[in-house]
């Protein structure tokens, strides 16, 4: 694990970046299946079909157009436009229970990195998305992108905030800097998703080790449930999620103050197992074309499903 960490995550991660692995592995139709464990499809039918079974199951949903770094003005408007087909299409999957719907977005999908007022666009959009999202009963969840992006995303959720209170967004615990903004945001009341951070940090911003970041993670998601927020504890690790029940009965927190999230295809069991007994689940449901960032980072989380992957191109 450590080597993996060192040397294998950081590679596959910069891997990643090449144009030439990025196009042989979207033709590859073995790269497809694997794809589909994490992605359960392109399409917006794909994606209704794919949230009806986990409302089926007892579980909330948060739903993500997958796309990132747009330089392009006119792509962020398409990706937009494919939140408010989503949002309009919601209520065909009613009656849902309350709180079972949101959408993930993220601000470089959105236009952040245009040459030119690129925070600017990005929050207008995400304000479009925003007010779609009201009108179908949907919350909105900020995501979490590299570390060059947070100040101005922490900036645009503030903002947003004030017309939209519920807008969440997710502080990353492998961050030196998370604990504060955990401090933050929890005094404001504001829906936090906490997870451990999926990108590779360099070690001035970031901890460089499972132990650091494991403790970390402890730490803030203690400020969060102590605050006054809605902290949503992303993450697959028992660890985290024993804590997360532990911390809640310390802190009198009811049930419907506070959640579980995790990724489709990712211990989906467990994810069963803990709506069954009475906790709050929500899965993060990915879908769209632009699936190859996404499914890379989820890769890069554990050598296993490395493993899985060269094997499933070798046969
Ligand atoms: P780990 O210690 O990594 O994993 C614990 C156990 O979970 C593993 O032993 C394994 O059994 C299982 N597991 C974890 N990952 C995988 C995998 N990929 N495949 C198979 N099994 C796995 N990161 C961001 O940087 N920004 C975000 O906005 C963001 N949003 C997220 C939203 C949700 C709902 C979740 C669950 C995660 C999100 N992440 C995000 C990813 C997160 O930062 C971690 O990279 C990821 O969740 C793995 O960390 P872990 O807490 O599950 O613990």
């Amino acid at each position: 694990s450590t080597l993996f960490d060192s040397v294998l995550r950081p590679t596959i991660i910069a891997a990643a970046r090449s144009e030439r692995i990025k196009q042989a592995s979207q033709r590859w139709s073995t790269t497809e299946k694997v794809v589909r464990r994490f992605v359960p499809g392109e399409s917006l039918d794909d994606v209704l079909t794919a949230i009806r079974r986990e409302l089926d199951d007892g579980l909330a949903v948060t739903i993500d157009f997958l796309g990132e770094d747009t330089v392009d003005e006119s792509h962020a408007d398409a990706t937009v436009a494919a939140y408010v087909a989503l949002l309009q299409a919601m209520p065909r999957l009613a009656p849902v229970p309350p709180g079972s719907l949101e959408v993930s977005l993220k601000l470089t999908a959105l236009g952040q990195r245009l040459p030119e007022h690129g925070a600017k666009i990005a929050e207008e959009n995400a304000r479009t998305i925003a007010e779609a999202a009201r009108s179908a009963g949907a919350s909105v969840t900020v995501d979490a992108e590299d570390h060059s992006t947070v100040d101005e995303r922490l900036a645009v959720v503030r903002s947003l905030r004030r017309d939209f209170p519920d807008v969440g967004t997710v502080l990353q615990a492998y961050l030196r800097r998370t604990e504060d903004d955990c401090a933050e945001f929890a005094e404001s009341g504001a829906r936090i998703r906490l997870c451990k951070g999926a990108y590779a940090e360099p070690p001035s911003v970031a901890y460089p080790d499972r132990g650091q970041v494991d403790e970390a993670y402890l730490r803030c998601l203690r400020i969060l449930m102590k605050g006054n927020g809605y902290p949503m504890v992303a993450s697959h690790d028992p660890t985290m999620i024993e804590a997360a029940s532990i911390l809640a009965k310390e802190f009198d927190r009811a049930p419907d103050t506070w959640e579980h999230q995790m990724l489709y295809g990712i211990r989906s069991d467990e994810q069963r197992r803990l709506a069954a007994a009475g906790a709050r689940v929500r899965v993060y449901i990915p879908y769209g074309t632009e699936w190859y960032g996404y499914f890379v980072r989820r890769l890069a989380e554990k050598p296993a499903n490395l493993g899985f992957f060269l094997r499933a191109l070798a046969g």
